[in-house]
Parts: C-alpha cells; structure tokens; sequence
C-alpha cells in the first residue's frame, strides 16, 4: 500500500539565518529522497493546508501565538539563543502544523501516513518556543486525532533530543502517552527516566556511543511498557534522523536500517492503530534523507 506523505510548500521558508543548522535544506533532502523513482508506487503525495488558529489554541496560547506571528510579520527576530523567526517563519509554522494535521487524517484513511513537518517541534511549549521549534507539531496531531476519534494517544519521540515540550503538554494527561529515547545528559536537560508524567511518561535517557542494539532494544523495551494493557487508537512518531551516527548536533550510533525496523516493530505492537511519522530534528542531509527514505518504505 502507498503511504501518504503530507508536505507543504511553505515549510521550506522558514530561514533561521545563514549558518543555523536547521535549514531550509533539511526539508528539500527529505522530499528529494522520497521522490527517488523507485519509490514511485511507494508515496502518494498528499499536499496539506495550513493549521487553524482554533487547531494551534488546542495546544499553545494566544498570546504566545500572537507574539509568534506579530514577530514574523514585523521581519522576524530571535525568541532564544537558538530559535530565530525570519518574515515567514509565521506561514512555515501554520504549514508544518498543517501537514502533521494531514498526516493523521490520512493515516487514520489509510492506515499510515507521513508528514514533512518544518520547522520541527518537539521542544515547543504552551508559550515558549525553544530548540529550533515554534509549534508542538506532535502535540497538535494528537489533539486533532483525539477529536477524530482517536482517544489513546502513543507518542515515541526517536529524535536525539529530549521533547521536553512534548512531555509538559501531555504529562498531566492519561489519555496520551510519550515514550522518548534521547542521549542524557544533553539538550535540553529534561528526560530523567524519573519523570513519569501521571505514569504516561517513558523516558529512555542514554548516554552517546554505545552499540546501536542497545539502543534498538531500550526503546522497543519503553513501547512494549507504555502499551502493556494499553491498546492506543493512534501511534505518532516523532522521528528525528539526529539520532543517526554522524549526526553533528548528536553522539547516538543508529542507522537507517535501525529506523526501518523500529518503524515495522511499532506496527506490529500497536496494530490495528495507525502509525504517523513526523519529522522532527536530522541535521547532515545525507542521513536525514536516507533516515526518511527507511521509514516511509517501513510504514508502506
Ligand atoms: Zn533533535
């Protein structure tokens, strides 16, 4: 079966500024990689809007978003040390909020999906934008998928870096669960194994550089626990490709290889529910396209 793969044209027009490693680039490789011929009956490529003003209200407040957009508008600035809007910042992140809310529409149709989110977001919170990130795309999916029907909410977050904003949006929620491996201690600091949320929170803190197995085995370990009596109606996965070796911003040993057959095994765990990729962070392009590539013929 083809799997439908969400984009946006307006995602590539975030620009942090010259040398950020979150570059427009990032998401030019991954649509390059999977427009590869012969993944041609592999995608089918689904266009997204852009989210609503009520669809990012689920999330994060108004007057964060004001100041969001009233900061694009105005020809952009920085919000932290690392996280900077540029004129359309504001379009790339309604359109990256978009395409995760495409995703689970077409995942829950079809059965997968995957969406070309940028900028990514796992680190964004309720009012705060932090760690490249302006919008929880995750968390707007799982809150557009609960009122699709969808009450169980999985969330596994295989990016390098803790999603510490993923984790404060949905930790005092049972209704959705997070499971996160994440190199520790790292950016940004969060993701103690000790942080349990309600009891829906699965931290996986490891440190860089051990064998790539271990790595495989400890998450499947943490889903296998957060699904333990707990079927999900929907499994998000928040797939950052700077978990791979050789990724400048992460010290994990993965491969591409190891991203497919966690795709296939998380399938298999919470079948019957859909599983939705979105991307969060990759930062050497190479990898992230051949890490995206792994994935999408994974969930086909
Ligand atoms: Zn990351």
């Amino acid at each position: 079966m083809p799997v439908p793969v969400v984009f946006h044209p307006a995602t590539r027009l975030h620009n942090p500024g010259p040398g950020h490693p979150e570059r427009p680039e990032r998401i030019e490789a991954v649509l390059a990689a999977l427009r590869a011929p012969d993944l041609a009956a592999t995608v089918a490529w689904v266009e997204g809007r852009l989210a609503t003003r009520d669809e990012l209200e689920r999330v994060h407040t108004t007057g964060y978003l004001d100041a969001l957009e009233r900061l694009a508008r105005g020809g952009g600035g920085a919000l932290d040390a690392d996280t900077v809007m540029s004129r359309d910042s504001w379009d790339a992140a309604l359109a990256a909020a978009g395409v995760a809310i495409g995703a689970v529409e077409q995942g829950i149709a079809r059965g997968a999906g995957f969406g070309a989110t940028r900028p990514p977001g796992h680190h964004a919170l309720a009012g705060r934008a932090m760690g490249f990130c302006l919008i929880n795309n995750v968390v707007v999916a799982a809150r557009h998928a609960q009122r699709l029907g969808k009450p169980r909410v999985l969330i596994v977050d295989w990016d390098v870096h803790h999603g510490n904003g993923t984790q404060a949006l949905v930790e005092r929620d049972p209704s959705i669960r997070y499971v996160s491996m994440h190199q520790y201690p790292w950016y940004p600091g969060t993701g103690a194994a000790a942080e349990r949320g309600v009891g829906n929170v699965f931290n996986v803190p490891r440190p860089p550089g051990l064998a790539r197995e271990v790595y495989v085995r400890d998450l499947l370990a943490a889903v296998d626990a957060a699904v333990a009596g707990w079927p999900p109606d929907l499994l998000l996965v928040s797939a950052g490709f700077d978990s791979l070796a050789g990724d400048p911003l992460g010290g994990f040993t993965l491969e591409a290889a190891d991203m497919a057959q966690w795709t296939s095994a998380f399938r298999a765990r919470v079948a019957p529910a859909p599983v939705v990729g979105l991307l969060e962070g990759g930062y050497r392009l190479d990898l992230l396209a051949a890490g995206a590539r792994a994935h999408v013929r994974a969930l086909a």
